[in-house]
C-alpha cells in the first residue's frame, strides 16, 4: 500500500446515499481501510426515494447483487418508464418509456420518419405505438429484454421501484458483511485542522470522536460537513423549479401491478404513484407559494387508489445544488450535494454517479485539488442537465388554469435549454448536451408528449420512398404489438421470479 493511501473513511449519514456509498467502498476497500458509517435513529432518514432509472441496475450489478434476492428483500417492482397525466394540458396523457421508437430507418431517427408520415397520412397512429415500453405499460406487461443482441422488440430498458428503507437496509447488510462499521449516534461537533480547514474528526453527543482521512457527507439536506462546517454555498434554483414542498403517504396495493411510475400534474405541482409489491407509495410535490399545505394534503388524499396507511408526512426542500460538492477532504453525496424534484427519479441516479466518480477519482491523503475540480465539474454538469430536463416539463406546458402553471409557462429558462427547445421546435433535431444524461428518445417523448410538435423534419426523410417507409413502420408496429402481447403480466413475472429457489445473493 502506498504510504499516502486513505486508511479511514467516515460516512456521515445512513440514508440511501450513505449506504449506497458504503457498499461499493466496502466491496473494494473493506479489508484495507477502516470504513465507518455514522447515523442517528433520532434524526432518521428522508424515507422517500422509491423510483429509479435503469442505471440502478449497473450499480447493483457491480456489487454482484442477484436480482431475485433484491426483488425479494426490497419489495421491488419493475419500471419501464413514467406515465404523465394532465401534463401539457388537462386531459393529456403520454408515456416516457425507457427506449426508442423502433429503430432508425436508413440512419434516420424514428420520430423524424413519423413526422413525415403524420403529415402525409390521415389518422397516423401516435408515435407511442412504436415504443415497446409504452405498450408494455399500457398492458401491464413485463419481461426483461434479451440483452446480448437486442432486436426491435427488446430495445428497451428498465429500472426498479423499491422500498427505500429496505434498499438501504439491504446495502447496509452488504457493506457490514464486507468490513464496514456502523456507528449509531448523533453528531454534535466537527473538528477541523486549524491551518488547512480539513475535517479531522466528528464528535458525537456522548463524547465519542470518530477520526478520518476522507469524510463522505451523506447527512441529507442540511449538509452537516459540506455546508455547516465547510460553507460550500448553495445555488438556489427555485425560480426555475418553484416546488418546495412535498407530502408523502403509502396506501394499499391494488391490482394490476403497473410496471411504471405515474405522475399527474395538479394545480400547483404534481402527484406521484409508485407501485411496490407490498404497498403503493404516493406523494404530492407542490409549491407552497401557490397553494396551502391543507389543500395540497387534500389533493394527495383524493388521488389515492386505496385508503392511506398513515398520516401524510410533510417535507420541505430548496431545489438547487451545492456550489462545490467535493471540498478539501469532504465529498457530499445525495441530498447534501443538491436536490432536483423527483419528477424523473433522478436523485438516486445522481448518487450512483457521485459514488462512481468518487471511486474513479479516489484520492490519497494529499487530496490533490485537481481531483476535486474534476469531480465538481462532472457533477455540476450532471446536476444542470437534470435540472434543465426537469424545467422543460414545466416550461412547455400549455396549462393556464392556475397561477402556478402560468408562472411556469412565462418564466425565462436557462439558455442551453432554450436552445434545445428552439432547435427541436424549428427542425425536429434533438440536441443532447450531456452525453451521460437523458438520451434523445427521452427528449422526444417529453417534448412531443407535452405538445411541442416540430415544424420541420430531417430533409433526408424525403429521400425515402413513402410507401416503403410506411410499409416498414406498419410492419414494425405489428411486430412490437405482437411481442408485447406475448409478454407476461408484471405481477406474474414477479411471482415467477420469487417462486424460484433462492440463489446465492450478493456474490461479489
Ligand atoms: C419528496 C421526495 C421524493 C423523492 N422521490 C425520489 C424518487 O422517487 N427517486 C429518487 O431517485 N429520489 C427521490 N428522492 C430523493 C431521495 O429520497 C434521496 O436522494 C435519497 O433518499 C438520499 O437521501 P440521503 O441519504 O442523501 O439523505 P437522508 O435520507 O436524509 O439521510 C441523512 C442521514 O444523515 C443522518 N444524519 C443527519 N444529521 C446527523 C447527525 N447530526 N448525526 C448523525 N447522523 C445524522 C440521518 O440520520 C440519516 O441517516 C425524493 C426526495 C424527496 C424529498
Amino acid at each position: 500500500m502506498q504510504d499516502n493511501a486513505i486508511r479511514r473513511i467516515v460516512i456521515v449519514g445512513g440514508g440511501t446515499a450513505g449506504w449506497m456509498a458504503a457498499a461499493p467502498l466496502a466491496q473494494r476497500l473493506g479489508r484495507s481501510c477502516d470504513i465507518s458509517l455514522i447515523e442517528s435513529a433520532e434524526i432518521g432518514t428522508i424515507g422517500v426515494g422509491e423510483a429509479t432509472l435503469p442505471t440502478i441496475r449497473f450499480y447493483n450489478k457491480a456489487l454482484g447483487i442477484d436480482e431475485t434476492d433484491f426483488l425479494r428483500k426490497t419489495q421491488a417492482t419493475f419500471k419501464v418508464g413514467i406515465d404523465f397525466q394532465d401534463w401539457g394540458h388537462v386531459g393529456n396523457r403520454f408515456f416516457h418509456g425507457f427506449g426508442d421508437y423502433g429503430v432508425p430507418f436508413a440512419g434516420i431517427a424514428p420520430h423524424m420518419a413519423w413526422l413525415r408520415m403524420a403529415g402525409e397520412f390521415d389518422r397516423m397512429p401516435p408515435l407511442e405505438n412504436w415504443s415497446v415500453p409504452s405498450l408494455m405499460a399500457r398492458h401491464n406487461k413485463f419481461t426483461p429484454p434479451h440483452g446480448a443482441q437486442p432486436g426491435v422488440t427488446d430495445a428497451y430498458s428498465y429500472g426498479y421501484q423499491f422500498d427505500a428503507s429496505l434498499y438501504a437496509a439491504y446495502l447496509r447488510d452488504y457493506a457490514l458483511a464486507r468490513g464496514a462499521r456502523r456507528i449509531e449516534g448523533m453528531i454534535t461537533g466537527v473538528e477541523q485542522h486549524p491551518q488547512t480547514g480539513f475535517v479531522t474528526a466528528v464528535v458525537l453527543r456522548d463524547g465519542r470522536r470518530v477520526e478520518g482521512d476522507l469524510f463522505i457527507d451523506c447527512s441529507g439536506f442540511r449538509g452537516l460537513l459540506i455546508e455547516d462546517a465547510l460553507k460550500a454555498g448553495y445555488e438556489d434554483w427555485t425560480h426555475w423549479l418553484p416546488c418546495n414542498s412535498a407530502l408523502a403517504v403509502p396506501c394499499g396495493r391494488v391490482e394490476p401491478l403497473t410496471p411504471y411510475t405515474r405522475v399527474s400534474a395538479k394545480r400547483a405541482g404534481w402527484v406521484w404513484r409508485i407501485p411496490l409489491q407490498h404497498r403503493t407509495g404516493n406523494g404530492h410535490v407542490y409549491s407552497n407559494a401557490f397553494t396551502s399545505d391543507d389543500d395540497a394534503r387534500q389533493v394527495l388524499l383524493d388521488s389515492l387508489d386505496a385508503p392511506a396507511q398513515d398520516e401524510p408526512r410533510q417535507l420541505r426542500f430548496t431545489t438547487g445544488r451545492r456550489r462545490k460538492s467535493w471540498l478539501k477532504n469532504v465529498v457530499a453525496v445525495g441530498l447534501s450535494a443538491g436536490f432536483v424534484e423527483p419528477l424523473e427519479s433522478t436523485s438516486i441516479h445522481l448518487i450512483e454517479t457521485a459514488v462512481g466518480k468518487l471511486i474513479e477519482l479516489f484520492p490519497d491523503r494529499e487530496f490533490r485539488p485537481e481531483l476535486a475540480e474534476e469531480f465538481n465539474r462532472v457533477m455540476g454538469a450532471r446536476y444542470e442537465s437534470v435540472r434543465d430536463f426537469i424545467i422543460m416539463h414545466y416550461k412547455l406546458t400549455r396549462r393556464d388554469d392556475s397561477e402556478f402553471w402560468r408562472y411556469c409557462a412565462d418564466m425565462k429558462v436557462p439558455e442551453p435549454l432554450q436552445h434545445q427547445i428552439d432547435v427541436f421546435r424549428e427542425t425536429g433535431r434533438v440536441i443532447v448536451l450531456d452525453p451521460d444524461g437523458f438520451a434523445s428518445p427521452s427528449y422526444v417523448a417529453m417534448m412531443m408528449g407535452l405538445g411541442l410538435i416540430p415544424k420541420r423534419y430531417d430533409p433526408f426523410v424525403d429521400q425515402i420512398d413513402l410507401r416503403a417507409l410506411h410499409g416498414h413502420f406498419a410492419g414494425l408496429r405489428d411486430m412490437i404489438a405482437q411481442a408485447v402481447t406475448r409478454m407476461p403480466d408484471q405481477g406474474a413475472w414477479i411471482a415467477g421470479q420469487l417462486a424460484a429457489p433462492p440463489r446465492k445473493g450478493m456474490d461479489a
